[in-house]
């Protein structure tokens, strides 16, 4: 192995390393960095001293949506977007960094982050394939994830979570909650 592709290897590993410290599943490692399964694994026991859990990734655009977790997305994606027009980061950089301001934010308002590393992943996947997008709220002006084509030219007008909670919401204050 040639000094280049060491660097680079090197250069992976660090940021594989960081994003499990975040929490992220070897998953996204394995789809955003050329490092080997095993590999992985083995930085994934070292740093966890646990082995990766095997079960399924989420897959589904509806959690995004749904109301909380559409509220703690939003922050997400808005916080990933300027800090991708600001400085020029390599994909998995931007993630974590974006995912570290996104926990801070979310805890200075006392919700827990229910947008896990892997959900923050999966959503920038969903955006960029155009599943999902961010649809400025009619009322607040305020973006959120939605659906992509589904408020298309403002019709039907697009209301946010923040600025009509479901019914539910006053009833109890569950961890992860904004208000
Ligand atoms: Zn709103």
């Amino acid at each position: 192995m040639n000094t280049k592709s060491l660097l680079q290897e090197n250069l992976q590993l660090t940021r594989a390393a960081q994003l499990i410290r975040l929490g992220a599943r070897l998953a996204v490692l394995e789809s955003e960095t050329t490092l080997s399964h095993e590999r992985l694994v083995r930085l994934y026991r070292e740093i966890t001293g646990q082995s990766p859990s095997k079960g399924q990734l989420p897959y589904s655009t509806d959690w995004y949506t749904s109301w909380q977790p559409n509220i703690h997305a939003s922050l997400y994606m808005n916080i990933h977007d300027s800090l991708d027009k600001s400085i020029a980061l390599e994909c998995l950089d931007l993630l974590a960094n974006a995912w570290e301001l996104y926990q801070a934010e979310a805890r200075a308002m006392d919700a827990e982050p229910i947008l896990t590393v892997t959900r923050a992943w999966r959503l920038v996947k969903f955006v960029e394939s155009d599943m999902l997008c961010l649809t400025p709220c009619t009322r607040c002006g305020g973006r959120f994830i939605t659906h992509s084509h589904e408020y298309g030219r403002g019709f039907p007008p697009f209301v946010c979570g923040l600025c009509e909670p479901p019914a539910r919401a006053g009833k109890s204050k569950r961890s992860g909650a904004i208000h």
